[in-house]
């Protein structure tokens, strides 16, 4: 499933341009266009959620999956050591409504980083 409005739904269908670095049959992971970190990168269902606690009761098959393409990203490129973060709603600083993992790393990351 996917939503017109939904600029992460754009990505996925490749409607918007991206720099993917891998993806399965449920799940993509694609750079930060702000990079907060050397590595930044979005993992993102295929199939629109909001949050992550909807992935989980919607789709927990596929929040597994997630949770493997960001150790692979992570293997690939920062030595398999990675913080993984999920913001949920606004004030928690979520923008897009489209649950995404950060996979950030690259460095020594601070807890504020
Ligand atoms: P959130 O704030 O929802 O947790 O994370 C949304 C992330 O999506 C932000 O880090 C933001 O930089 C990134 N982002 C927003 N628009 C785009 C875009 O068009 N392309 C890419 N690659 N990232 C985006």
């Amino acid at each position: 499933m996917s939503t017109t409005d939904c600029i992460f739904c754009a990505i996925i269908a490749g409607d918007i341009p991206s720099e993917r670095v891998a993806e399965t049959d449920t799940v993509v992971a694609f750079r930060d266009i702000s990079p907060q970190a050397p590595v930044h990168v979005l993992v993102a269902p295929k199939h629109h959620v909001p949050n992550v606690a909807a992935a989980a009761r919607e789709i927990p098959e596929v929040l597994a999956e997630m949770a493997i393409v960001a150790q692979q990203v992570a293997d690939a490129e920062c030595g398999g050591e990675f913080r993984w973060i999920f913001n949920t709603g606004p004030s928690a600083g979520q923008t897009v409504f489209h649950v995404h993992g950060h996979v950030m790393n690259g460095g020594t990351l601070g807890w504020n980083a």
